[in-house]
């Protein structure tokens, strides 16, 4: 018995939604964001099929991850959105992302030493306060367009906050990114790429897609909006409400056991039977990715019903409620992420239960679970 979650990928629902991103970009590139292994996704398997259907650029979070992709075989070109480590950009041929004047005069310094020019982006930090220039080392950004091994393919910047309906910081972001561009052009500098738009800016902000997007989260068939996070460009008409989850998520019953009304299940005794129950013991607990928080707080599919994770997670088991369901044997499958019959969990709904975000919900479901992919 092997312990855990098993992940399905389906690479056609990403290649689905790979051209919803087309056509929301329309004739700006496609720089697309595998970081963190894709969401949880797989960041070879991901990229392969993303590699195979034209997207123009990936994007990592550092050079370890980009070594991954060009060591099984990966081609296009990659970005590295946080780590110019000069050696390994050289060694892998990342393109770097250059966030301050140091970074850039030591990669200038390494390239130049091994005779090669290297191609990289201009971070400017527009408001999201995380990396970039800020617009105050304006000066310390014109020196980068100066150096001599360090050419300045495009100019960058992030949404801190372009899921909300109210988009005014969101526009002055892009303000002062269009700023920086009036200025940087009186100086005669022009850069031939600026980019700006993640998943939530692609779906509701189209007319900042400037030349290029990053679809992060989009790609993996899930919008950063909701029902209560609504936006006047969203309608049930448009795309994004046509994305389809890449990742589901599930598990099999381990042992089912009748239990009496009136007996506690698991740590705490946070839940007591109110009948003669069926409670099935699933082989995942929080050293698997089910978060603790989920404890009495979390609905799963058998057979095609929602049935209640009672009590609390344990490290490596957790019970369900299955006093409802006829036909239920070891072994039978659970859908936590996914869907079953007519019934569908998706990450959105998992996220505002513990109150985060899909994007935590994907990758933590993707770093625990053995994964499975098809093009169904
Ligand atoms: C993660 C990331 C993205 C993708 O964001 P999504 O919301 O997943 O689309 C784009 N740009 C940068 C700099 C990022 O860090």
């Amino acid at each position: 018995m092997q312990r855990g979650l098993v992940a399905e990928i389906d690479h056609s629902c990403l290649l689905h939604n790979l051209s919803i991103v087309k056509t929301l970009a329309g004739s700006s590139r496609i720089i697309a964001v595998v970081k963190a292994n894709a969401y949880g996704h797989g960041a070879v398997e991901v990229s392969k099929s993303l590699a195979q259907n034209a997207v123009d650029m990936l994007a990592v979070a550092y050079c370890s991850e980009a070594a991954q992709l060009r060591e099984s075989g990966i081609k296009v070109p990659i970005l590295s959105l946080f780590d110019p480590d000069p050696e390994e950009v050289l060694r892998h041929n990342v393109t770097p992302v250059l966030s301050n004047l140091k970074q850039a005069l030591h990669l200038n310094k390494v390239a130049s030493k091994a005779n090669r020019k290297i191609i990289a982006h201009v971070k400017v930090d527009t408001g999201m306060g995380r990396t970039g220039f800020q617009m105050e080392d304006y000066k310390d950004m014109l020196s980068v367009f100066a150096l001599s091994h360090i050419e300045v393919e495009a100019v960058m910047s992030h949404f801190s906050e372009a899921d909300l309906a109210d988009k005014d910081y969101a526009y002055y972001q892009v303000g002062q990114l269009v700023t920086l561009k009036r200025r940087l052009s009186q100086e005669g500098i022009y850069v031939r790429l600026w980019h700006i738009s993640n998943s939530a800016a692609i779906i509701s902000m189209p007319e900042v897609r400037l030349d290029a997007v990053r679809p992060g989260l989009m790609l993996y068939g899930c919008s950063p909006f909701d029902k209560n996070n609504q936006c006047d460009h969203i309608s049930p008409k448009t795309p994004q409400n046509q994305l389809r989850p890449v990742m589901s998520v599930g598990t099999n019953i381990l042992q089912i056991r009748r239990v009496k009304a009136g007996r506690y299940i698991s740590y705490g005794r946070t839940f007591k039977t109110k009948r003669d129950s069926l409670i099935a013991v699933l082989p995942v607990g929080y050293a698997d990715g089910i978060n603790r928080l989920f404890s009495n707080n979390l609905e799963v599919l058998v057979l095609g019903r929602r049935v209640p994770l009672i009590g609390r997670v344990c490290m490596d088991t957790t019970m369900i409620d299955i006093s409802d369901l006829e036909g239920v044997t070891e072994g039978s499958e659970v859908v936590i992420l996914g869907s079953q019959g007519k019934e569908n969990i998706t990450a959105l709904e998992l996220a505002s239960r513990i109150n985060t975000i899909p994007y935590e919900i994907l990758t933590t479901f993707g770093s625990h679970a053995r994964k499975v992919s098809h093009l169904s």
